[in-house]
């Protein structure tokens, strides 16, 4: 067993931080307070092959591991939580499902580009009435001669604002057990009757771009049937474990920087003539965050070497997205007492990470799924 990262993967961490530093950080609160999608910095990120890292070089990727993926990740979320939304679910959900299940004309069209950073891509599963419950999905797709119709609406589906496609979830028939047939096919964003509304006031992750479709008779090629039609849900579902890992490690990201922000303070802030740090409270607490946010990282690394060796990783993922994402609440929240006064400032970043990590606990399965996926994996 070694737990050292690879030559190659240390080499794109320090790679990854520094850009992040130089790039993402100084514009992390500006885009908290406009809820701006920065194009600007993804145009950045694939100059520097980031929008690659988990894909063949044949796929325009850059045929990194999952490992790297994770770290790119961590980098990138700790500097801007919104960003690290975007760059996540632009790679496992908008190009990874097609990566997995796509045909070959497929990936050249739509992955291709997506891996070089050309385009960015969405993934619209969750809909007003089925979120959790992803069965009860009533966006319908009905096949008429060559084309799919299809009828419905999605919401709060990242990055679809700035999407070239969006692979959508639909109904196209039942099984024999009664139950729907979910199928997911890829629906280009320019199609007549996609409207694509972009409003939500959001929480946190404000950088990143979220947004409502309403597919309205729209028609695309049969062609555009993303993998197997009947199985739709398990294609889906593994896509979700691969996303997990990608959500679990910006929480380890945003985790981190708490950490680092609240060292930082307590060693500057000085209350009964000395520094705050000094009070075994306030050691605690940041032993306590330093504690899980290196049990959560080491589980975000190991769901992602399991991916990685080709083994089974969806309990793992399911745990590192668990523990990782309620570690990052807990450790802003801990960020924020350890300020005081000043943490429940905005000009103070704690208080930005504390409502950018509760996205983590609800978003690719809230933290309640996660727990339920454990227990199945568990036998119960
Ligand atoms: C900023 C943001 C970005 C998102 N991006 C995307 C995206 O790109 N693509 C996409 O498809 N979706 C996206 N989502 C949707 C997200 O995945 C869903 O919000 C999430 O899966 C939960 O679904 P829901 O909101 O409908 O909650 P519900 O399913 O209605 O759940 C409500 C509550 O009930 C609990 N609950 C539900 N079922 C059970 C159960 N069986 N047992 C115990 N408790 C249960 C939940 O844990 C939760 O606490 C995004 C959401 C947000 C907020």
């Amino acid at each position: 067993m070694n737990f050292e990262l690879t030559k190659e993967q240390q080499m794109l961490k320090e790679m990854v931080r520094d850009f992040a530093e130089k790039e993402i950080k100084p514009y992390a609160q500006e885009l908290d307070e406009t809820s701006e999608f920065r194009h600007e910095t993804f145009k950045k990120m694939a100059e520097l092959g980031l929008m690659g890292i988990p894909f063949p070089e044949e796929y325009g990727g850059v045929g990194g591991d999952t490992i790297s993926y994770a770290i790119a990740v961590e980098e990138i979320g700790k500097a801007c939580g919104g960003t690290g939304l975007s760059y996540a679910a632009a790679i496992s959900l908008g190009a990874s499902p097609i990566y997995y299940f796509g045909t070959e004309e497929q990936k050249q069209e739509w992955l291709v580009p997506m891996a070089k950073g050309e385009t960015l891509g969405s993934f619209g599963l969750t809909e007003p009435n089925a979120g959790s419950d992803a069965g009860g999905t009533r966006t319908k797709a009905v096949l008429d001669g060559d084309e799919y119709v299809i009828n419905g609406e999605k919401c709060w589906i990242t990055n679809a604002g700035y999407a070239r496609q969006i692979i959508v979830t639909a109904v196209t028939g039942k099984r024999e057990d009664g139950k729907n047939i979910v199928s997911a096919i890829i629906v280009p964003s320019d199609t007549p009757g996609v409207t694509i509304s972009c409003n939500y006031d959001k929480m946190g992750v404000r950088g990143s771009n979220t947004c409502e479709i309403v597919l309205d008779n729209v028609r695309v090629p049969k062609e555009n049937l993303l993998g197997d039609s009947k199985k739709g849900f398990s294609q889906f579902l593994f896509t979700l474990d691969g996303g997990r890992i990608s959500i679990a490690a910006l929480a380890v990201g945003i985790a981190q920087a708490s950490l680092e922000k609240a060292l930082q303070y307590a060693k500057e802030r000085q209350q009964f003539g000395k520094s705050i740090s000094k009070f075994q409270a306030i050691q605690f607490k940041l032993a306590d965050m330093a504690t899980e946010v290196e049990l959560a990282r080491t589980l975000v690394h190991k769901a992602a070497w399991l991916k990685d060796q080709g083994k089974p990783f969806g309990k793992e993922a399911a745990m590192a997205k668990l523990f990782a994402s309620e570690t990052s609440f807990r450790a802003a929240n801990q960020a924020i007492q350890i300020h005081g006064g000043y943490g429940y400032m905005r000009e103070y970043d704690v208080e930005r990470y504390l409502r950018d990590a509760k996205l983590l606990e609800i978003g690719e399965g809230t933290s309640e799924i996660q727990r339920l996926v454990i227990a199945r994996h568990l036998g119960c």
